[in-house]
């Protein structure tokens, strides 16, 4: 069956179109230039975005795939978690195109997409697999049993998520927004030891609350505090020093936790996804630590780690495939959906 799944939670537009475990198109339009200057996403600016971005995504989406909308068998939309007024331009399309085309309509969760993503280049998922998903707005490990129905949260981030951490590094170093790409890029030619920073509930007390836990809140204030002792002595900040070290610390703790989670649940594999997945030490300290672990890492190409409709499209694909009953067209945008409701019901 030919699905087409559709993603607005955040500030992505984008549009997928997925045929079984093949990828056959994914537009995505997205509205990161509109948001720079204000440092983070602006809910109202992303709204309006996908509103203007939504149908040409979608007529671009099944250009490239080369097919028509009536070859359509299923929509599949982000229904939560991520920004309530974004989330409901998604939904609401999703429903028009479902009603009009007379087609099955699952609303399904971002977290889940977010996994189901990697059997486009991966093929299926290994169950159970932990799945550790890293953005601007979440950092998550799961456990994945049944990718279309039976996903549980081990653990999440107790205040900032991975990827506001970096872009908030970012804005105390004068990079630009998003922080990732220019910290990961910065942090090449700057040295992972040079500054001890903080890891985030990794101490003997956190371990018996917090074990798959996740605080990054305290290491972007002691990064920020590093700084401006510097600045205050005239001293030159070695932007790629800091980069550098604070991206270990970041690395460092998410895999150690993530292998941590798959030992004591004796799972042998894990998945990373989300844009911070993108990051180059991420994988490659991963890579490392879970070859020694003797566990399967699967980590999807960059662009299909950040938001995108292809994702969507591939849990729609799972989810048809496993015969999963398909929403109610009134199905509502919950912009905290638990990651326990894989698809809306
Ligand atoms: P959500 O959290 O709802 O998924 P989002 O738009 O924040 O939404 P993504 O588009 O998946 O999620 O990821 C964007 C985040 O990923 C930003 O915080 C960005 O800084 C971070 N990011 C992107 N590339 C890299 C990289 N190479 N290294 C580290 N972080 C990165
Ligand atoms: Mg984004
Ligand atoms: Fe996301």
């Amino acid at each position: 069956p030919l699905v087409l799944g559709i993603e607005t939670s955040c500030d992505e537009t984008g549009v997928g179109i997925v045929r079984g475990y093949d990828l056959l198109a994914d537009a995505v339009a997205s509205s990161v230039d509109q948001h720079a200057r204000f440092g983070g996403v602006v809910p109202e600016v992303a709204s309006r975005a996908h509103l203007e971005a939504m149908v040409p995504t979608v007529h671009r989406a099944l250009a490239d795939a080369g097919v028509a909308l009536t070859d359509v068998d299923a929509i599949a939309v982000t229904a939560g978690p991520g920004l309530a007024g974004a989330l409901l331009v998604g939904v609401a399309a999703a429903k028009a195109y479902a009603l009009a085309l007379g087609k099955p309509l699952y609303g399904v969760n971002h977290l889940a997409a977010h996994v189901a993503v990697d059997t486009l280049e991966h093929g299926p998922l290994p169950e159970p697999a932990i799945a550790m998903l890293v953005s601007g707005g979440h950092s998550s490990l799961l456990m994945v049993d049944d990718l279309t129905g039976d996903v549980e949260a081990l653990g999440a981030t107790i205040d900032d998520a991975a990827g506001e951490a970096f872009d908030k590094v970012a804005r105390v170093l004068g990079l630009p927004f998003p922080g990732g790409p220019p910290i990961d890029k910065a942090a090449r030619e700057g040295d992972p030891a040079a500054i001890a920073f903080p890891r985030g509930l990794t101490g003997p007390r956190d371990f018996a609350e917090h074990r798959f836990d996740y605080s990054f809140s305290g290491l972007k204030t002691a990064v920020a505090r590093w700084v401006e002792t510097r600045q205050r002595n005239g001293e030159p900040v070695p932007v790629a020093d800091v980069a550098a070290s604070f991206q270990e610390a970041v690395a460092d703790v998410l895999t150690a936790k993530a292998i941590d989670a798959c030992q004591q649940r004796g799972v042998e594999t894990l998945l990373i996804g989300g844009g911070v997945a993108a990051n180059s030490r991420l994988r490659s300290l991963a890579a490392d630590r879970c070859e020694k672990a003797g566990i399967q890492l699967r980590v999807p190409r960059p662009k299909l780690c950040t938001d995108n409709g292809a994702m969507v499209a591939a849990l729609g694909s799972r989810l048809v495939a496993a015969g999963v009953a398909p929403s109610p067209l009134d199905l509502p945008a919950d912009s905290s959906l638990p990651v326990t409701e894989v698809v809306m019901a």
